[in-house]
C-alpha cells in the first residue's frame, strides 16, 4: 500500500526544451534536503529502454549509476546536487513501460482485456512510481517528466502524475511547471505570451500548478509577475524567476532568495531548510575563481559538451575548492590524427590533459599522439576508461617496445593486443544494458600516489566498458615501469608512473562521484597539480 505520508513534487516543462529542468529538479530537492529522504524519479519518453545504446552527440551523456543502470544525465544533476545514489528503476522510459506492458499482455495478466494507453499504461507507470515511494520510504518523490507538455510521447506521463493527485491526495501533491519567458531586445521587454500559452496548455491536460518557474535572461520585474499571476491564475509570490547564470550552482541560491522554500515548506510542513553555507562559499569561488589554468580535453564527441557533462562538473567541483577556474580546451583528436592540428599546437599553454571515455577507433590514434606528448614532456595527464585503454597500449608502443601493440576495438588483428575484451563480454551479441556497467570495489596499492590521493585502501567507483588491461601483458608492463595501482581481482583499474608529475589513469569513471561539497579525488588532485 502507499504510503499516505510522501509528498509529490510533480516537475513539468514547456515552450521549449533545454530550459534546465533537470537542474532546477535538482535545485529544489537541494534547498529541502535536510533531514528529508527526497526520490528523484525523471520520466523519458523516447522507445528506448535506456540512453545506453544512443550517440552522446544524440543524447548527451549517458549517466552511470552505483548499480549499473545506464540513465539520463539529470541524474547526475540529482546526484551532485543532493548528494545521493540514485537507482536505475528511478528512470522511467516509454521503452520500459512499453515493454513492461506488452510482457504482462502475453503472460496474460490482462486476459480478456483490450490493452490501451488509458489505463494499462498509465497504470503501470503509477504502479512504479507508488512502488518507488515505498520501497525506498520516501518522504519526498519528486517526478520530473521530460521533453515539454504537449510532446505526445511524454503524455501518457503528464497523464500519469494528474491522476496522482486524486490518489494520494491534493495535501500532498505540488505541481511545479518549467516555462520560458523571452525578451525581446527590440522592444525591450520580457514577453509572457508563450508562457501564457503554455500554461493554457498544461491547463486543457487537467494539471493546475502551483508554483512556475520561469526562465529568462533576467529575473522578471515584479510587474510582469504580476501580469503572469492574473492571467495564469497562480499566486504571484509562486512565480519564481530563474535567470540565465553563469554556474548551475547558483540556482538553489537564487531560489531561495525568493522564497521558494517557504512555499514548499507551507505546503507540506517541513521544518528546516537545508543548509546552505558551504555551498554558497564554493559558489562564490566558482563565480569569482583566484587563478585559472588551461586543461585540454581530447575525444570525439566535442561538437556537444553535454557528452561529456561529469567530466566537466567534476572539474568545476574541484576548481571550486582550490579556488581556480578551469578554461577547457576542447580537442576532437580527428583533428589531430588526420594531421589538420600538430598535437604542439593543440597542447600550447595547456597545463594539463583528458582522456575521457571514448569507443570505437576514429580519434584513437590523435589521443595516443597527445597522452605521448603528456607523458614525455611531464603534463599531467589523466585517462578515464577508454584513456587508461590508450595510455597502456602507447605504453606498451613507445617503452615496452611492442610496436603493433593496440587495444582489439582498435585493431582486431594485432600482434599484441594489450586491450582485449574481457572474457565475460566474449559470447555477449545484445548490445543494450551488456557492458560491465556500475559500482566494483578496487584494492589500491599501498605506497602508489593513487593510494595516497583516495586515502583508503578499498575504492568504489562506476564502470561502462567491454574491454580491460590483458593480462597476459601486467609483467611487461610492470617490468617496464608502468605501476598497476589497483586492481578487481586481475583486472587493472587503476594505472600510474610513479617519477612523472601526475600520470594516473583508471578503468572507472570517477567523475560520476563527484560532487560540489566532495570533489572527486583524482579529479582534485589531477587539477592541484596543474598548478604547481
Ligand atoms: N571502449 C572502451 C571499452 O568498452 C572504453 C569504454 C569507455 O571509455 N567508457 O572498454
Amino acid at each position: 500500500m502507499l504510503n499516505n505520508e510522501t509528498k509529490w513534487v510533480i516537475i513539468t516543462g514547456g515552450v521549449l526544451s533545454g530550459l534546465g529542468k533537470g537542474t532546477a529538479t535538482a535545485s529544489i530537492a537541494r534547498l529541502i534536503k535536510k533531514d528529508v529522504k527526497i526520490v528523484t524519479v525523471k520520466c523519458d519518453g523516447y522507445l528506448n529502454s535506456d540512453p545506453g545504446t544512443m550517440n552522446p552527440i544524440e543524447h548527451g551523456e549517458v549517466f552511470v549509476l552505483d548499480d549499473g543502470g545506464e540513465v539520463d544525465m539529470d541524474f547526475g544533476h540529482y546526484e551532485r546536487f543532493m548528494d545521493i545514489s540514485c537507482k536505475f528503476d528511478w528512470n522511467l522510459t516509454s521503452g520500459k513501460i512499453f515493454n513492461a506492458v506488452l510482457e504482462k499482455e502475453r503472460k496474460g495478466e490482462y486476459l480478456g482485456k483490450t490493452i490501451q494507453i488509458f489505463p494499462h499504461v498509465i497504470n503501470e507507470i503509477k504502479s512504479r512510481l507508488y512502488k518507488i515511494a515505498k520501497q525506498e520510504q520516501a518522504d519526498i518523490m519528486m517526478v520530473e517528466i521530460g521533453g515539454t507538455v504537449g510532446d505526445i510521447e511524454n503524455s501518457w506521463f503528464i497523464e500519469a502524475v494528474r491522476e496522482l493527485k486524486k490518489e494520494v491526495g491534493a495535501k500532498n501533491t505540488l505541481y511545479i511547471h518549467l516555462t520560458y519567458v523571452p525578451f525581446l531586445s527590440a522592444v525591450g521587454e520580457a514577453k509572457t505570451k508563450p508562457a501564457q500559452r503554455d500554461l493554457a496548455l498544461l491547463r486543457e491536460k487537467g494539471i493546475y500548478p502551483n508554483i512556475i518557474i520561469t526562465r529568462s535572461k533576467d529575473i522578471l520585474p515584479e510587474k510582469v509577475k504580476k501580469k503572469l499571476s492574473l492571467f495564469c491564475d497562480i499566486d504571484q509570490r509562486c512565480i519564481i524567476s530563474s535567470k540565465d547564470v553563469s554556474t548551475i550552482y547558483d540556482i538553489p541560491i537564487i531560489f531561495e532568495k525568493q522564497g521558494l522554500f517557504d512555499i514548499i515548506s507551507r505546503k507540506f510542513g517541513l521544518d528546516e531548510t537545508a543548509d546552505l553555507d558551504k555551498w554558497k562559499q564554493l559558489v562564490e569561488k566558482i563565480k569569482n575563481p583566484g587563478n585559472q589554468v588551461n586543461i585540454a580535453i581530447c575525444g570525439k564527441y566535442t561538437a556537444l559538451k553535454d557528452s561529456y557533462a561529469s567530466i566537466i562538473e567534476a572539474l568545476i567541483h574541484a576548481g571550486a575548492h582550490l579556488d581556480t577556474k578551469v578554461n577547457l580546451r576542447w580537442l576532437e583528436t580527428t583533428d589531430i590524427e588526420q594531421g589538420r592540428l600538430s598535437v604542439n599546437q593543440a597542447l600550447e599553454g595547456v597545463k594539463g590533459v583528458i582522456v575521457p571515455g571514448g569507443f570505437g577507433k576514429r580519434g584513437a590514434e590523435g589521443k595516443m599522439a597527445v597522452i605521448k606528448h603528456a607523458r614525455e614532456n611531464n603534463i599531467p595527464y589523466l585517462g578515464l576508461c577508454f584513456g587508461l585503454q590508450l595510455a597502456v597500449v602507447e605504453f606498451a608502443r613507445n617503452v615496452c617496445g611492442l610496436d603493433d601493440a593496440n587495444s582489439t576495438e582498435v585493431n582486431i588483428d594485432t600482434e599484441n593486443p594489450i586491450i582485449d575484451i574481457m572474457p565475460e563480454q566474449k559470447e555477449v551479441m545484445d548490445k543494450g544494458g551488456t557492458m560491465r556497467l556500475g559500482k566494483y570495489e578496487a584494492e589500491l596499492m599501498p605506497g602508489t600516489k593513487t593510494y595516497q590521493m583516495y586515502g583508503s585502501a578499498k575504492v568504489n567507483e562506476r564502470h561502462r566498458h567491454r574491454y580491460e588491461v590483458n593480462p597476459d601483458y601486467h609483467n611487461i608492463l610492470k617490468e617496464k615501469g608502468l605501476v598497476l595501482s589497483g586492481m578487481h581481482g586481475e583486472l587493472v583499474e587503476f594505472i600510474e608512473l610513479p617519477e612523472h608529475k601526475f600520470f594516473i589513469a583508471t578503468q572507472s569513471h570517477p567523475e560520476f562521484k563527484s560532487r560540489l561539497e566532495k570533489p572527486a579525488p583524482l579529479f582534485y588532485e589531477f587539477v592541484k597539480t596543474t598548478l604547481n
